[in-house]
């Protein structure tokens, strides 16, 4: 078996993620990473213009992160939540001031479990109101959140429809603001109030005593990075707070810095009363999630009665390890700054790759912090979505120039269009050099 290539024996004994599987190009096999670049099995490196997806926030090769998680594995390796520790209780306390206080904390593992939590919390707590069965969610069309039940029915991409149906019911779709796509002639503002305004009517129109909670994203990310206006932000807050209905924002790729500050929302002049998070929090060393309540939802749960306990058991949730790993994670996020750099470096890209927008594959350059959205086009005028082979190609080439960039959007409507980068936060000034260069040499060749 040792004689078969390391590529075919991952061919023939794991099941990959993506699809649809490749054989002219199967997945790299990976042995270690270090910064911002990480070296396939045969030697040859790359630059993670992807953070993996979307999360090695600090970079590949951190020691300080594997001592921490040592170190806690020696003292104390397991205990579950219905007890604590302090690792766990460090990290609530830490996040909690993240977020500018007022919220307890949640543990699970991944951003699916943590978005699961919020629905499954946001449910019973309109009924520890007294306010009835409030059970639908609402979320937007071309959103992601996550693959367990509840959160592929609240993921608006077309993933959700393969196969899977019957989904959980109760979760329904607005459409986002997609400001790229506007109807011509309308402003970016008027825009986004009216989408805000189709989210109030839906909740109207479906009786606001049925509805528990909207989720989203501060801005659309694997969906295609569809940044909103401000406005739009905040009116959603606002039709919530009108019709009783919960705030959830998924922090799962924003947070952590990604957008330039410590969690995406943080951008708009809003208050969410869930917040859920995962990735960055641990910059993908180890898994770990976390879903923050604001406290005077978490009260209503604290009335004594058997019946009104939150029943959610989660055996890896908050596991010691993987907090001790997430409070050094934010320690070196504070200490190198990495949120503010985020944000430098995002517009040093959007500033480097400017020139890029006058190719006529090129639709629309855009982005908030470490978060950045080429959308490929087969022309400007029409705005017809590139096809996937063309969109395929500029990767490709990419990748043969060691960098490697993502592909986001959604298929359905072939808005599958949209290139990403997301390098970590820590990556050197060579580094966006590097990104620059590749790119700009990429789209110029495939012009001639
Ligand atoms: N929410 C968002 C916005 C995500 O991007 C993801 C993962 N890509 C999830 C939730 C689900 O996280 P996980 O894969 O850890 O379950």
């Amino acid at each position: 078996q040792k004689k078969q290539s390391l590529v075919e024996r991952d061919r023939q004994n794991v099941w990959h993620h993506i699809s649809p599987y490749s054989e002219k190009n199967p997945p790299m096999v990976v042995e270690e990473g270090k910064g911002s670049w990480i070296t396939d099995h045969q030697g040859k490196r790359y630059l993670d213009g992807m953070s993996g997806l979307f999360c090695v926030n600090v970079g590949y090769g951190r020691e300080e992160l594997a001592q921490a998680a040592y170190e806690q594995i020696k003292k104390m390796a397991y205990v579950p939540m219905t007890q604590s520790h302090g690792p766990a209780i460090e990290l609530a306390e830490k996040v909690n001031e993240m977020l500018g206080g007022d919220y307890v904390i949640f543990y699970s593992n991944s951003g699916s479990d943590a978005n699961e939590v919020a629905f499954k919390m946001a449910r019973q707590y309109h009924q520890q109101k007294g306010e009835g069965t409030r059970y639908k969610v609402i979320s937007r069309y071309r959103a992601y959140h996550g693959s367990s039940a509840g959160a592929l029915s609240a993921t608006g991409q077309a993933l959700r429809k393969y196969k899977y149906e019957p989904l959980t019911s109760g979760f329904l779709h607005v459409a986002p603001p997609d400001n790229y796509r506007k109807p011509e002639g309308m402003s970016i503002e008027d825009y986004n109030i009216a989408r805000a305004r189709e989210l109030e009517e839906t909740i109207i129109w479906e009786q606001k005593e049925t509805i528990a909670a909207v989720i989203m994203e501060p801005l659309i990310t694997g969906g295609g990075v569809l940044v909103p206006d401000p406005v739009y932000v905040e009116k959603v807050q606002e039709v919530c707070n009108r019709h009783g209905v919960l705030l959830i924002i998924d922090e799962v790729i924003c947070g952590f810095g990604r957008t330039g500050k410590a969690f995406g929302h943080q951008h708009f002049n809003i208050k969410p009363d869930m917040v859920t998070m995962a990735k960055g929090l641990t910059s993908a060393y180890l898994p770990l999630s976390i879903t923050a309540v604001r406290k005077d939802i978490y009260e209503k749960f604290k009335d004594g009665k058997e019946n009104s306990h939150f029943r959610h058991v989660n055996t890896f949730g908050g596991n010691p390890a993987a907090c001790a790993l997430a409070l050094k994670n934010i320690e070196i996020m504070e200490k190198e700054n990495l949120f503010n750099r985020s944000a430098e470096a995002g517009n040093r890209l959007l500033n480097g790759l400017d020139d890029l927008r006058n190719l006529d594959f090129v639709g629309d350059i855009r982005g908030l912090g470490l978060i950045i959205g080429i959308e490929i086009v087969e022309d400007k005028l029409t705005k017809k979505p590139a096809s996937p082979e063309c969109v395929g190609g500029l990767i490709a080439a990419c990748k043969a120039n060691g960098l490697i960039i993502g592909k986001n959007g959604d298929t359905v409507a072939g808005h599958n269009n949209i290139l990403t980068l997301s390098p970590p936060l820590s990556s050197t000034d060579d580094d966006f050099d590097f990104i620059i260069n590749v790119l700009k040499k990429v789209f110029h060749e495939k012009v001639n």
